[in-house]
């Protein structure tokens, strides 16, 4: 793995951050997002933002948004859980947000030189912010918090560990949803996946999960061509 540290240009002719791209995390909990006061000396300086930075290559996007939220605000990744991603594709160059909620007691604070503060702010009170301008450009893809996907998997689709693994990894694309599942402004959501021994216990897990988030159910290997 090399550091993707470096300026490059996109398609659009911009100059961006990020040899591989760049990944950010916005932690949301439907009311309040943490957010980063950027260090004046930084691009875009004394600007509002989310905690992120360059992808190194061969990590995702999930990995490198923890690994940046750790380094600049001490963020226990244990502590939230991704839930899905937006992502701004610029040709060449993109960036990808990932929205998580938090699963333990988040107290962010500015750890390294990169922020002034960083802090949870009322969701409502974002856009009177002076925020950083790709930031700003994605705040209203960002601001709904869909409910949890899960996916629920029995058969044989539950044998194709690969697909599995990567549908866990890189999430399931808004238009490859089923018709009902609510994605927010997000173009991927990132599904819990509960993979069942038979057939009964598959229903069981779907209906009791229903009732907490919103489930999706492959049986088939065509089932998860559905979502790939
Ligand atoms: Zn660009």
């Amino acid at each position: 793995m090399t550091s993707g540290d470096g300026w490059t240009t996109c398609a659009r002719g911009h100059r961006h951050w990020g040899l591989y791209g760049a990944a950010g995390l916005l932690i949301t909990d439907g009311a309040n997002v943490v957010l980063q006061h950027r260090a004046p000396w930084t691009h875009e300086g004394d600007t509002w933002g989310v905690l992120g930075g360059a992808r190194n290559s061969d990590e995702d996007a999930v990995t490198a948004a923890l690994r940046e939220a750790n380094e600049e605000a001490d963020l226990v990744p244990d502590d939230v859980l991704p839930v899905g991603l937006y992502e701004d594709d610029h040709g060449g160059w993109s960036y990808t947000t990932v929205v998580a909620r938090p699963v333990g007691a988040v107290r962010p604070h500015a750890a390294n030189a990169e922020s002034v503060s960083v802090r949870w702010h009322p969701i409502d009170e974002v856009d009177g912010l002076p925020l950083h301008t790709g930031f700003a450009a994605a705040w209203h893809h960002l601001r709904a918090l869909p409910a949890q996907l899960y996916l629920v998997v029995g058969g044989e689709a539950g044998e194709d560990n690969a697909r599995l693994d990567t549908l866990r990894r890189d999430g399931i694309r808004t238009a490859q949803l089923p018709s009902g599942i609510e994605a927010g402004g997000l173009n991927r959501l990132l599904p819990a996946v509960f993979v069942c021994p038979d057939l009964t216990s598959t229903a069981d897990t779907a209906s009791a999960l229903s009732a907490v988030g919103q489930v999706v159910v492959a049986i088939d290997r065509a089932d998860l061509d559905l979502l790939s």
